[in-house]
């Protein structure tokens, strides 16, 4: 049985979610301590409890400890079972942090999945749907499985109530990937999405997009939705080469300007693409899981953030890969892969 301190590191649900994935994809137990111990409210909230639960179907595991506020966990999966899932966070909680705990294991499972995931979709602190589908899966799908994701009805954070769907084609091991250079951006889109909340906020957040990037009206997609699936607002700044892509996120919320919301996901868009680096912060983080699956590969990113670190440590739990991190010139890092 794995041990596991949950409190090490960020102290997140991370670790968590992390070890849930390779536990499927290895089939080691494993016992978590001091979960989310550094959180103001640590122990399993909703999202991480539905993240259990839904690898312990994938996993046909057995579980002692999968509360709301259980701060203790042990998991032993049996075998991976492909097939048609359906998973409900039941609030806002964020439905792709369960995706990202189940999707591994299906990745190379032996049969075709469908899963239909319902909660919040555009949430703060998780991939926004968006993030999923245009920037992480089109590099899962180099590695060899089939994934193609579906947004049925958005669902944002207070209110919830989203849905999407993925179907996945697996492989039976990962290809390894290299992913050293960015090359030339080749597309530019900024949508700023507003459900329930006045048209004239995403107006203005565009505005100052192309005040601030320069970006050409022709990228700025204002998408209006029914007053029902809101309230939300997301301004959503994506670029893409021909090797990978970067979204950048600011979410609206009560009290912060429009203006606000756009420089937050702008001031992150600049930071991505100064760097000149082609893997951005948060695919880095997700990333991670895929490639040491797939045992060797590469990608340069910028320096590791704790939280990608301490997913470096629990990937190093479960798996006989090494994962080494060399600092390179120009604030930036290659994350190299390889068998032990
Ligand atoms: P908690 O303990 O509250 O659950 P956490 O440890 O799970 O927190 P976060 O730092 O909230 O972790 O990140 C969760 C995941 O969401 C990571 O995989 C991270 O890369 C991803 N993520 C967070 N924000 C974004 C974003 N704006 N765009 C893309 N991915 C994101």
């Amino acid at each position: 049985m794995i041990e596991l301190d949950g409190s090490v590191g960020e102290g997140g649900g991370q670790i968590l979610r992390t070890a849930l994935g390779l536990s499927l994809v290895t089939g080691s137990p494993f016992r978590i301590a001091n979960v989310r111990a550094g959180r103001e409210r640590p122990g399993l909230m909703r999202q991480h409890l539905t993240a259990v639960e839904a690898a312990t179907k994938v996993g046909d595991a057995r579980v002692t400890g999968a509360g709301i506020g259980s701060m203790e966990l042990t998991f032993e999966p049996k075998a991976v079972r492909p097939g048609r899932y359906s998973f409900a966070v039941g609030t806002a909680g964020s439905t792709t942090l369960v995706l990202q705990t189940v999707l591994p294991a299906l990745l190379t499972a032996s049969g075709s999945s469908t899963l239909e995931l319902s909660g919040g979709t555009h949430n703060p602190f998780a991939p926004p749907f968006d993030f999923i589908d245009r920037v992480f899966l089109p590099i899962v799908r180099r590695m060899g499985p089939q994934v193609r994701a579906h947004l049925e009805r958005p669902g944002f954070y207070p209110a919830g109530g989203g849905r999407f769907t993925v179907e996945v084609e697996p492989v039976r091991t990962l290809s390894p990937i290299e992913i050293l250079e960015r090359g030339d951006i080749v597309e530019r889109r900024a949508t700023a999405i507003v459900a329930g909340v006045p048209e004239s906020v995403a107006e203005r957040e565009l505005r100052v997009v192309e005040r601030k990037l320069g970006w050409d009206p022709s990228c700025l997609v204002k998408t209006v939705l029914p007053p029902a699936f809101g309230p939300g607002n997301v301004l959503m700044l994506e670029v893409h080469s021909s090797v990978v892509g970067e979204l950048c996120t600011g979410f609206g919320e009560r009290d912060v300007r429009a203006e606000g919301v756009a420089h937050h996901a702008i001031d992150e868009m600049r930071h991505y693409l100064g760097s000149q680096v082609p893997v951005g912060v948060h695919l880095a983080d997700q990333l991670l899981i895929p490639v040491a699956m797939a045992g060797a590969g590469a990608f340069r990113t910028m320096p590791l953030s704790r939280h990608a670190r301490t997913n470096v440590d629990v990937v190093n739990r479960f798996l006989q890969v090494d994962v080494a991190v060399s600092e390179e010139p120009n604030r930036s890092c290659v994350v190299k892969f390889g068998v032990e």
